[in-house]
């Protein structure tokens, strides 16, 4: 039997966007560490590091001088404010990813996204995550009890603007169960990955195909 040279494939852009308590931190991290060939986008902000945080692996912690240049030199793919603190996607690891036929996965909330949209819609799938009701996004926030109650508040207020952004993605999941929305977000990664748009060597892959002799 003939070996075939299989068709390559173009990294795709993966973003998982909701109000900050509904479950998309525990999402993407758990993606990141069971999935091959997805890289987590690490982002930089300004805002001050959470005890359980760890500098390079959840965020790049920077001052606002540094994130102020990396902007000015168009060093971010995205960036937005969010809380009053700065936050950004270092262009560079992203473009490498995808060069390479990697996909990337973005933790980042609907103004990043948007800007992403506009540059590369094609590559490009957007999963809004929803929390099963506000009581319990505030119960959710003040149960890691990582933030104070001013910071909580703030972020109950931020949540209902960043839900009203929902119909600006391409998949919405209520997180009513962390491990069934899990299994959606996966789903998707897996249908998308397999869309022929995508598959960028298919119709050389099919000529190989229909070449072969059966007889
Ligand atoms: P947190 O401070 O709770 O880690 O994140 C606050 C919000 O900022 C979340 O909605 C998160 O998705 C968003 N965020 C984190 N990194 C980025 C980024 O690089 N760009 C944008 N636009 N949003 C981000």
């Amino acid at each position: 039997m003939a070996d075939l040279v299989r068709p390559a494939r173009r990294g795709l852009m993966l973003i998982l966007s909701s109000p900050s308590g509904a479950g998309k931190s525990t999402l993407t991290r758990t993606l990141s560490q069971k999935e091959t060939n997805l890289d987590l986008s690490v982002s930089v902000t300004t805002r001050a590091r959470r005890p359980s945080e760890i500098e390079g692996v959840h965020y790049h912690f920077i001052e606002r001088d540094l994130f102020d240049g990396l902007r000015q030199r168009d060093e971010l793919l995205e960036s937005a404010e969010v809380h009053g603190n700065g936050y950004g996607t270092p262009r560079k690891p992203v473009e490498e990813a995808l060069k390479a036929g990697r996909d990337v996965l973005f933790d980042i909330d609907y103004q990043g996204t948007q800007q992403i949209l506009e540059k590369a819609r094609d590559d490009v799938v957007a999963i809004f995550i929803l929390p099963p009701s506000m009581a319990e996004l505030r119960s959710r926030l003040v149960r890691r009890a990582e933030d104070a109650p001013e910071v909580i508040a703030k972020r109950l207020a931020n949540a209902r603007d960043e839900i009203a952004r929902w119909s600006v993605y391409d998949y919405v999941i209520i997180n009513d169960d962390l491990g069934a929305a899990y299994e959606s977000v996966r789903a998707i990664l897996v249908a998308e990955r397999l869309k022929r748009a995508r598959a960028t060597g298919m119709a050389s892959f099919v000529e190989q195909l229909l070449e072969e002799q059966t007889v």
